[in-house]
């Protein structure tokens, strides 16, 4: 039995990730870690059977020991409880789907105690790629893409010789908003940018594809992982999900993974990797689905996706300011406290300021996070 380790397990990877391993019922679930969904964590415990769990605080931890009293499992808080679960001594295989940079310290842990790490967290890469890839080759250790389009690259490039990659295609369904002016989104409201067109993801998640600012930090994370230059990673609008990403080799081919919109085939593909496993669900139907239209990004309208090629050709801690801005934001805006423009404004005036202030050009943990704390504070004294 495989045994794995999940890290935000009560989210919307975190529970597909259980599903996985109910349905192939060969997955041995030793820790499991979440924030605050105590109730969904106790079903989960009951479910599994884990040794360790973890929670974000320990009034949540408090809690969670009350209601699962009658069980054998240890259960943990905050940052040490997350360095815990990711370091579970029988844990083959750590599933980092929690959301920001919180994710980064506990996968480099995992990777020193030499397990290897389902990546959904795309923080992890876009911040610390740098720090990441390096260990990940030092240790032995395989980096499994969970996100779609990574996925999806990463079975393109199965048997291939990565050398003969010219560009990586990542497609994007364009959001609830492709199409739009400018003007019209000055009126988007939370409930409006909350619906995702084939997807079905976490609130924080959803709120960056409708800005493309998802995918900006895909194309972010999809430079270190396939270790290619960003203008070798061109965007393209694919409204139907239904290519999930293509790769154009040296001779001209081609190659896309095709598929319906379901993140339980990569979760599973990075699970059992290189085995392919039957997943059951709906299959894709030619017939029924008529046609398949690309189109090009509208940059104009959605200068998130602009902004993620700066930060990543610029590189050092930019993509950091990047990524903390747009967290910080986004939380503003589900709590109603700025406008759907302003997520982007502020993203872009935390990255003229940190540009002022100078980029750092190969930070370390420590930096990383100063670097995060430095632009909240940033934009809390300036919006
Ligand atoms: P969700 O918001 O659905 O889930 C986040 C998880 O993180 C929850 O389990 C949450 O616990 C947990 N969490 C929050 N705070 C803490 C904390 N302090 N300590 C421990 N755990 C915490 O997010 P998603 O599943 O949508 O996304 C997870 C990651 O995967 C993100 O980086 C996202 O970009 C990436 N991703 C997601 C995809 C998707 O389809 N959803 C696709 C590709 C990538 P609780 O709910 O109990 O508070």
């Amino acid at each position: 039995m495989k045994k794995i380790a999940i890290l935000g397990s009560t989210g919307s990877i975190g529970t597909q990730t259980l599903q996985v391993a109910e349905e192939n019922g060969d997955l041995q679930v030793t820790a499991l870690a979440a924030g605050g969904n105590v109730q969904r964590m106790e079903e989960q415990i009951r479910k599994f059977r884990p040794k360790l769990a973890c929670m974000g605080d320990e009034k949540k931890a408090k809690e969670l020991r009350l209601c699962t009293s009658d069980l054998d499992v240890k259960i943990t808080a905050g940052m040490e409880g997350l360095l815990e679960v990711a370091t579970e001594p029988e844990s083959e295989i750590l599933v980092t789907a929690i959301v920001g940079m919180m994710g980064i310290r506990p996968a480099i842990a995992a990777m020193e105690a030499g397990k290897d790490i389902a990546l959904a967290n795309k923080e992890t890469l876009v911040t610390a790629g740098h720090l990441i890839l390096p260990l990940a080759r030092e240790k032995g250790v395989k980096i499994l893409p969970v996100d779609s389009e990574h996925s999806a690259i990463f079975q393109c490039l199965n048997g291939e010789d990565k050398r003969a990659v010219r560009k990586l295609l990542l497609t994007a369904s364009g959001g609830p908003f492709r199409g739009w002016k400018r003007e019209q989104l000055a009126r988007v409201k939370v409930e409006d940018a909350l619906k995702h067109p084939n997807w079905s993801m976490g609130k924080k998640i959803t709120i960056d594809s409708s800005t493309m600012v998802n995918k900006g930090l895909e194309v972010m994370e999809a430079r270190w992982l396939f270790g290619v230059e960003m203008d070798q990673i061109q965007v393209v609008v694919q409204p139907q999900s239904v290519i999930h990403s293509m790769v154009e080799f040296e001779d001209g081919a081609v190659m896309a993974q095709l598929g319906t919109p379901d993140m339980r085939l990569p979760i599973q593909y990075a699970l059992y990797y290189p085995e392919r496993r039957f997943l059951s669900g709906e299959r894709l139907d030619f017939a029924k689905l008529g046609n398949i239209s690309f189109e090009a990004p509208d940059f104009s309208v959605f200068p998130g996706l602009s902004l993620a090629y700066e930060a990543g050709r610029q590189g050092g801690d930019l993509p950091v300011v990047y990524n903390a801005a747009n967290e910080y934001a986004v939380a503003k805006f589900l709590k109603g406290e700025i406008s759907y423009l302003s997520i982007v404004e502020m993203i872009e005036r935390a990255m003229e300021h940190h540009k002022e202030k100078g980029i750092l050009s190969h930070p370390d943990v420590e930096e990383i996070l100063e670097t995060e704390k430095a632009t909240y504070e940033f934009l809390e004294s300036n919006f």
